[in-house]
């Protein structure tokens, strides 16, 4: 399998946690021949300060539209890597603010805040205690009501901080063609559960998750992981 994907969805800048401003991101992409980038900064509820606020999204989106005209021999979608903030399968953007983005990329993190204040207790705080088989039903349950209530395309580093079913996730991304990714910082299934999803009939795609513009277009973790791990090509959209 050739090391190459087309494109990268899922890339940070300064405007959440990354060091790089939308441009390195950009000439990075441009200079690996990437067809397509989304810029993905984390959603609101993930950074502390007035970083990742959903007006800085917006910056984001309209440094987009010119910085397409600058470079129009790549497509820059504007995306932004939203929570699951509840076990009511919430995200910390609401479906009116979604429909600002291109592309939404669901990550899972332990540390962003929920809407209300019982959501602190029962998702945040709950998250950094060790996983149960009660827990992960729960947490597999909000991630399906985010996937049937929102426009999700990509689940981000699946399992990697807070442990799902697989299974009933990939049954309901198949329908709905949401992706399964396999994250360039590391890929956190099993043989079974990439099997699994692969019965399914789910597909993957690959993304960096670049925090610095050398890493854009470069999942170093996931070519390592296929190096062992059989997937088939074609069930991998962004591949060469
Ligand atoms: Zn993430
Ligand atoms: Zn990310």
């Amino acid at each position: 399998m050739d090391k190459k994907i087309k494109a990268d969805y899922h890339m940070h800048t300064y405007r959440s946690d990354g060091k790089q401003t939308l441009e390195d991101n950009i000439e990075r992409a441009i200079g690996l021949g990437l067809k397509t980038i989304a810029i993905t900064d984390h959603g609101p509820f993930h950074c502390k300060k007035s970083r990742c606020t959903f007006d800085y999204q917006l910056v984001n989106k309209y440094e987009i539209r010119r910085l397409q005209k600058k470079y129009p021999q790549i497509k820059i979608m504007s995306g932004i890597e939203a929570n699951l903030v509840s076990l009511r399968g919430d995200l910390d953007i609401t479906k009116e603010q979604e429909k600002a983005f291109d592309i939404i990329v669901m990550g899972q993190h332990r540390s962003p805040h929920g809407w209300k204040f019982w959501d602190n207790i029962t998702w945040r705080l709950r998250n950094f205690f060790p996983s149960t088989k009660g827990r992960r039903e729960k947490v597999t349950n909000a991630y399906l009501k985010a996937m049937e209530n929102h426009n999700i395309k990509i689940l981000a580093h699946l399992n990697r901080y807070i442990k799902v079913n697989v299974g009933p996730i990939a049954k309901m991304a198949a329908e709905k063609g949401i992706l399964i990714e396999l994250n360039g910082k590391g890929v956190n299934f099993t043989d079974k559960e990439i099997q699994t999803i692969l019965d399914a009939g789910a597909n993957f795609v690959i993304s960096s998750d670049a925090h610095r513009k050398e890493h854009v277009g470069n999942p170093i973790r996931v070519w390592k992981f296929l190096e062992t791990h059989n997937i088939p090509k074609e069930r991998i959209v962004n591949m060469e």
